[in-house]
C-alpha cells in the first residue's frame, strides 16, 4: 500500500513554537523538515550551480533573490525522501514563492497549510521570557537558574529585547498576511491555537492533518 503523501507548510509568529512543531511532525509522518536556511548552506557545500548562485548574493550579505531560492526548493522536494512529503520552513516568504510551489505539486497531494496562530500580547511574553546561557549559548529547558549543559548563568536573549521582538513582529506580519491572504480561503487551510501546551499544538495539529490525507 503506497503511503499517503503529506505536504506541509507551517505559518505562524516568532515564539509560536514553529521549530519544535515542525520536528515532531517530520518524526511522526516520516517526512523531511526542510528550513531554507539548511537547504542553503548544504547548497553551497555541494557546490551545485544554484547552491554557487546563493553564495554569491549570502557573500554580499544581500537577500538571495526569489527565483534562486525556489530553484532549490524544487531540487530539493524532487530528491527521494520527499517523495511522500515534506514539512517546508522558511518558505514560502512571497506571493511568487507561494505560487511557484503550487506550481510545483501539481500532480501531487494538496498543501496543507498549518498556520499557529498567537495573540501578540502572547508573543511578547513568550520571547521577552525567553532565556539563553551566558557562557554556552544554550536555550534554557525548564525553569531552573543555571544552564543544563554547563551550569553557566542563564541571561535573557539578546535578540528577544522588547524593540527587538516588536520588530521581528512587525516583519513577520508584513510578510505573512499576504500569504494567509493567498492560502486562507482553502479548504487545506487550517488554523490551529498556539497558546495551548506544545503536546496540545502537536495533537492538534496531526488532527488537521489527518483530514486531509
Ligand atoms: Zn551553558
Amino acid at each position: 500500500m503506497a503511503v499517503a503523501e503529506r505536504n506541509l507548510i507551517l505559518l505562524g509568529a516568532p515564539g509560536a513554537g514553529k521549530g519544535t512543531q515542525a520536528q515532531r511532525l517530520a518524526v511522526r509522518f516520516g517526512i523531511p523538515q526542510i528550513s531554507t536556511g539548511d537547504m542553503l548552506r548544504a547548497a553551497r557545500r555541494e557546490g551545485t550551480p544554484l547552491g554557487k548562485k546563493a553564495e554569491e548574493y549570502m557573500n554580499k550579505g544581500a537577500l538571495v533573490p526569489d527565483e534562486v531560492v525556489i530553484g532549490l526548493v524544487e531540487e530539493r522536494l524532487g530528491k527521494p525522501d520527499a517523495k511522500a512529503g515534506f514539512i517546508l520552513d522558511g518558505f514560502p516568504r512571497t506571493i511568487p514563492q507561494a505560487e511557484a510551489l503550487d506550481r510545483m505539486l501539481l500532480g501531487r497531494a494538496p498543501l496543507v497549510v498549518v498556520d499557529i496562530v498567537l495573540s501578540e500580547t502572547e508573543v511578547v511574553r513568550r520571547l521577552a521570557s525567553r532565556m539563553v546561557c551566558a557562557e554556552c549559548g544554550a536555550n534554557a529547558v525548564g525553569e531552573g537558574p543555571a544552564c543544563h549543559d554547563c551550569g553557566g548563568p542563564l541571561v535573557p536573549r539578546a535578540d528577544d529585547r522588547e524593540q527587538v521582538v516588536l520588530n521581528r513582529l512587525k516583519v513577520y506580519r508584513d510578510q505573512t498576511e499576504p500569504l494567509i491572504a493567498y492560502y486562507g480561503s482553502r479548504s487545506t487551510y487550517c488554523r490551529i491555537d498556539g497558546a495551548r501546551l506544545p503536546d496540545d499544538v502537536t495533537a492538534d495539529i496531526i488532527k488537521a492533518v489527518e483530514r486531509h490525507r
